[in-house]
């Protein structure tokens, strides 16, 4: 019989505890080829996409929600687009890949340990981190909108606010007489114009004789898009005007109530505000302010390589570079650190990266859109064809080419959820 062994002094059991730690807190060899990526938006999708297909990496994408976000098309849906162009299925977009997907919302990063957690309380390993989770909408602490607006930054929010359009045609038998779009952004000035034509539409179909109601679209700046030219602003109000919006410009919003916009120095009653003006950077980074460096304006100062540190990317909305705030300039991030994450991981030598200028197309009403690169503008119907163009490219960015025809044939395609509309169209 073998005698008994003397129990493990203290130091050794910590010894051992230890090591156990580092080892599953230090990515072995194995781990740095394991990649999360945080955000299924437009540069999370793009990301996975690359990476998915790479032999020798696992990839898991963990988002907030299971669909992703065209958010160039939620103006349409708001106003009687059909919804499959804006809200599209994750599992769908990568079910090519080997990508494992998980829903849940990322809270916390420990960088030394090589970790992010999540709300539902699961602690997620790395190797390569890559957050890629998009603003959130700023109110700038103006009270009452947080309550009383509507967004546009959601698929729910395009629909509560479709909803409310026609709840005040069916329950109050007539339009609001004054809806107001705060923000001469592109949200502002498509969602404006393309309200202008729906609202002709539903109040026809309802059968209700309207009085007259007006489309504001205010703007705090002396005028529209205050980082274009001045030309490309006066071309694209006379655009909008001609729809029949009105453009309020240098006017300051101060608050909101149930039933009225306080600007300073003028009051609009309306029970029909959408706030389209601001965006801040996601709030993840602020509570995690000891792993990042951040900007003035709350994005994330990333390197050459789009990294914030060792083994950990910031792309799309949420790093602070020249171009961010675009969906073409977010894929042009997840390509550019796919690449780099696989010649990184291959020991090939690395590329530095600069973003392009990206085009700015703005859709004002339908068939006519606004172009601007640089020193070209298109107007008009070419400017329409050319967003359309635009939106297949978008999804062929993160479809296959037979879903993305799909998808982007849907575009004249109109979903009422109306009974009424649904009946008089039948
Ligand atoms: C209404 C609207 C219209 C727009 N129109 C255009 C346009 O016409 N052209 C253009 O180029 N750009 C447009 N943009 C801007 C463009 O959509 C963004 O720049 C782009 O989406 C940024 O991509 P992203 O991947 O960084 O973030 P997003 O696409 O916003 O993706 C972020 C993702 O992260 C997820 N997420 C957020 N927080 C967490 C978390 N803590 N944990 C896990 N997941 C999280 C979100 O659910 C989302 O899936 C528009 C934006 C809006 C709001």
């Amino acid at each position: 019989m073998q005698p008994a062994r003397p129990a493990a002094p203290g130091w050794t059991l910590s010894v051992i505890l230890l090591m156990i730690n580092l080892m599953t807190t230090i990515p072995s060899a194995a781990t740095r080829q394991h990649i999360i990526i945080v955000g299924g938006g437009f540069a999370g999708v793009r990301a996975a996409l690359s990476l998915g297909h790479q032999a020798g990496l696992s990839v898991t994408l963990i988002s907030a929600t299971d669909t992703f976000a065209y958010f160039p098309q939620l103006y349409h849906a708001a106003t009687g687009g059909s919804r499959a162009e804006a809200s599209i299925p994750l599992v769908g977009l990568l079910s090519d890949t080997k990508v494992k997907i998980i829903v849940d919302t990322i809270n916390l990063v420990d960088t030394a340990a090589h970790t992010v957690t999540g709300a539902s309380g699961e602690v997620y390993p790395y190797g390569q981190l890559i957050l890629a989770t998009g603003s959130v909408t700023n109110y700038f602490g103006i009270p009452g909108l947080d309550k009383f607006s509507y967004g546009i930054k959601t698929i729910g929010d395009a629909m509560e606010f479709k909803q409310h359009l026609h709840d005040q045609l069916i329950k109050g038998h007539k339009p609001e007489l004054h809806y107001v779009i705060v923000g001469g952004g592109p949200t502002g000035i498509e969602l404006s114009s393309a309200l202008s034509e729906y609202m002709e539409r539903i109040v026809a179909l309802h059968g209700v004789s309207a009085p007259k109601y007006r489309i504001d679209l205010v703007e705090a700046a002396p005028r529209l898009l205050p980082r274009s030219s001045e030309a490309h602003s006066k071309r694209i109000q006379e655009r909008l005007e001609k729809l029949g919006v009105h453009v309020m410009t240098g006017a300051v919003v101060e608050g909101e109530t149930v039933d009225r916009l306080q600007l300073k120095g003028e009051s609009i009653t309306t029970k029909t505000v959408v706030w389209t003006a601001g965006v801040a950077n996601n709030p993840f980074f602020r509570n995690n302010a000891d792993s990042f460096t951040l900007a003035k304006n709350g994005r994330v100062e990333v390197n050459e390589f789009m990294e914030a540190g060792p083994d950990l990317y910031v792309i799309g909305d949420n790093a602070a570079m020249p171009h961010g705030g675009s969906a073409e300039t977010a894929v042009a991030d997840a390509r550019f650190v796919a690449a780099d994450i696989a010649s990184k991981l291959a020991g090939g030598k690395r590329k530095t990266y600069r973003q392009k200028t990206p085009t700015s197309v703005i859709p004002v009403g339908n068939g006519w859109a606004a172009v601007e690169h640089g020193k070209l503008h298109v107007y008009g119907y070419l400017g329409w064809l050319l967003r359309r163009v635009g939106d297949f490219i978008g999804y062929t960015d993160i479809e296959s080419l037979s879903r993305a025809l799909r998808v982007w044939g849907l575009d004249n395609k109109r979903q009422d959820e109306c009974p009424i509309c649904t009946k008089a169209t039948a």
